[in-house]
């Protein structure tokens, strides 16, 4: 292509894009070795119940720690790994690997919750997602009721159609789904009142600042009425203050999840803090 338009194109390439491929790359090379080097793990951010106050689910977060180097945040590799495809195997060892500490902590004798898996774009279009869902279930043994998967807003608006059939076969197999970073997109409400889906979670970017601006407290409130008059509940993410948590409780949000509550946790420290039986203060 460079080639098509001619040499002086060159003059594009400053040194500083030469050195954005060339990290990049690297990156990229380090991502394809990842998961044979065993590389990932998986934290797990507690959703508790703004009426009791209790733990009532989880939520895995992927974590990159590579053996040679700093911690990658999700931020940062996912995006590649959506592009180069690798989001579908390491998707696949997320998708297994949720469901075998689930079953691990039943073991450890801790209630049994639900735990969402974020699915993202690459992951959706394959038809080897429900196969990959009933594998991962299959050979950890965990019921389907306690899976649930998290597709963004504009991922399920992308392609409404397919996303509605997609999502009703994974309804078929007994999963709870829920609509991820809700109001981020844009929604056609005639589509997401078709959509099989359980919950709505409001976008942590109108958490923030949801006592001060008032045009983020009148979006959560419309997302928390528009999804209970869907049938649907709501939860909050990203709650890390008690004004939130307020604003929350009186307007009938029905969970939450955030540094409030907890930071996402290893597995070890979540067994720990589930068998201490917390509750959230609500003051
Ligand atoms: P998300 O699914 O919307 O996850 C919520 C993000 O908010 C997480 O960031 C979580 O650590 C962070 N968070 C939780 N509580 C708070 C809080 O009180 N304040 C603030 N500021 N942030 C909070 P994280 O773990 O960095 O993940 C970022 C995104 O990466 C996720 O957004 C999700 O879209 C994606 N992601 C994470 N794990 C996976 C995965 O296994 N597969 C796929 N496809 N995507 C994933
Ligand atoms: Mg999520
Ligand atoms: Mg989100
Ligand atoms: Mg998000």
């Amino acid at each position: 292509r460079a080639k098509e338009k001619g040499r002086n194109n060159f003059q594009f390439y400053t040194p500083a894009m030469n050195q954005r491929v060339t990290e990049r790359l690297t990156l990229e090379s380090r991502l394809r070795q990842a998961l044979l080097r065993n590389e990932f793990v998986l934290h797990y951010q507690p959703k508790v119940d703004l009426k009791s106050g209790r733990i009532v689910g989880l939520e895995a977060l992927l974590r990159w720690r590579p053996s040679n180097g700093e911690m990658v945040p999700p931020s940062t590799f996912i995006p590649l790994a959506e592009e180069t495809g690798l989001i579908v195997p390491i998707g696949e060892w997320v998708l297994y690997t949720a469901c075998a500490h689930n079953r691990l902590m039943l073991q450890a004798g801790v209630q049994s919750l639900q735990v969402a898996v974020n699915i993202s774009a690459r992951q959706f279009n394959t038809e080897t997602l429900v196969h990959m869902v009933k594998d991962a279930l299959d050979s950890t043994g965990l019921d389907s009721s306690l899976l649930e998967l998290e597709l963004t807003e504009s991922l399920v608006m992308q392609n409404p159609e397919e996303a509605i059939g997609l999502l009703a076969q994974l309804k078929d197999m007994g999963l709870r789904l829920a609509i991820d970073d809700f109001g981020t997109g844009y929604s056609s409400l005639s589509h997401l009142q078709r959509f099989p889906v359980d919950r709505l979670k409001i976008d942590q970017s109108f958490v923030r600042d949801i006592g001060a601006d008032p045009n983020d407290a009148i979006i959560a409130r419309a997302v928390i009425s528009l999804g209970h008059s869907l049938g649907m509940s709501v939860i909050a993410e990203g709650v890390s203050n008690y004004e939130q948590l307020a604003f929350l409780r009186e307007n009938g949000c029905d969970e939450m999840q955030g540094f409030l509550f907890s930071m996402p946790l290893p597995v070890d420290e979540l067994i720990s803090l589930l068998r201490s039986n917390p509750t959230l203060a609500m003051h």
